[in-house]
């Protein structure tokens, strides 16, 4: 059974590329960045995982041709380009998408998924980086106990990092469950990216992490220029805003496509304000 597409509205911008363009393109005019995400995610079909580079390739070559009225920035999942069918296959997906990224300026995030997949995507990623050294990144989640590791890992090859909490449920061998011990994780891999790394995207709508961060930054004549914040579509707009006045990188992760069903659940385990205001949605209509 689908459900209808109104219920993730608020966190998709649109089923389709067509109806999301002018989205991304107005959230950009407002002096915001965007990474754009085709979602989808766990293909288990080579053909399926063939359509979805197809697809990533095709989202390229049309925020290429926006000509800068859209940030040439994606987010992609390599469970979507095959990663549990087969690496190698996954491998050559990914290169095809990083060449069309390559030739038209465009960055590529690796998101992170489930522990299932951290290490292969991490290794996949190494694989990948010394080709394509501008134009790709990877996701950290603060959440895994691996994750301190995994930091000085990246930072050791310069490689652009998204620091995250970690959206998935996760057993606590491998994840820190408590929010503070979270929050410290975030905040310790934060300073870490921040002073050693390479423009880490601060991704969180947490205003302990936000401060945290802006305070950092001030305390140690860090420019602005050095990071950005980054938030997902339909989250805290105004702050978006503010920050970006204030003169800070922000960056809006854009979704899109119909596969919304697992990101939209995840966004409605996070928050019971997010559960607060579907059920509102769907007793106005
Ligand atoms: C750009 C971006 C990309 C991401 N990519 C990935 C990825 O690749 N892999 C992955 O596992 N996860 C990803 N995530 C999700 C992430 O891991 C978290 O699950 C998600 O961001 C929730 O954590 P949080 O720190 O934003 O805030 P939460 O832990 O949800 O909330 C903490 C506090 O922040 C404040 N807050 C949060 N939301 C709001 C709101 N809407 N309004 C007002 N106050 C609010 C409240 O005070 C709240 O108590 C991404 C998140 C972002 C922003």
């Amino acid at each position: 059974m689908k459900l209808p597409f109104f219920l993730a509205r608020k966190f998709v911008a649109a089923e389709t590329l067509q109806e999301a363009l002018p989205i991304v393109e107005g959230i950009n005019t407002q002096g915001l960045r965007t990474t754009f995400d085709k979602l989808g995610e766990y293909v288990s079909d080579r053909a399926v995982a063939t359509s979805a580079k197809e697809e990533y390739i095709t989202l390229i070559r049309t925020l290429d041709g926006a000509e800068g009225r859209i940030d040439r920035n994606i987010s992609i999942k390599l469970s979507m380009l095959g990663q549990k069918i087969d690496e190698a296959f996954c491998i050559d997906n990914l290169h095809e998408v990083l060449t069309q990224a390559k030739e038209t300026g465009t960055f590529v995030r690796l998101d992170m998924e489930g522990t299932d997949i951290t290490e292969s995507t991490l290794s996949i990623f190494e694989r990948v980086y010394p080709d394509y050294r501008d134009n790709v990144g990877v996701v950290l989640q603060a959440y895994l106990k691996r994750t301190r590791e995994d930091i000085d890992r990246m930072c050791e090859i310069q490689a652009r990092v998204r620091l995250c909490k970690g959206a998935y449920s996760e057993p606590e061998s491998l994840a820190w469950q408590e929010m503070s011990t979270i929050r410290d994780r975030y905040l310790e891999f934060m300073e870490i990216l921040i002073s050693k790394g390479r423009f880490p995207g601060i991704a969180t709508h947490d205003d302990i992490l936000i401060d945290a961060t802006k305070k950092y930054v001030a305390d140690n004549g860090i420019p602005n220029e050095r990071f950005e914040f980054q938030m997902l579509y339909g989250l805290r707009s105004e702050t978006q805003k503010s920050l970006a006045r204030e003169g800070y990188g922000m960056r809006v992760y854009v979704p899109y496509g119909d596969q919304w069903f697992p990101y939209y659940t995840r966004r409605l385990r996070e928050r019971k304000e997010n559960v607060w205001f579907i059920l509102s949605t769907m007793f106005k209509r």
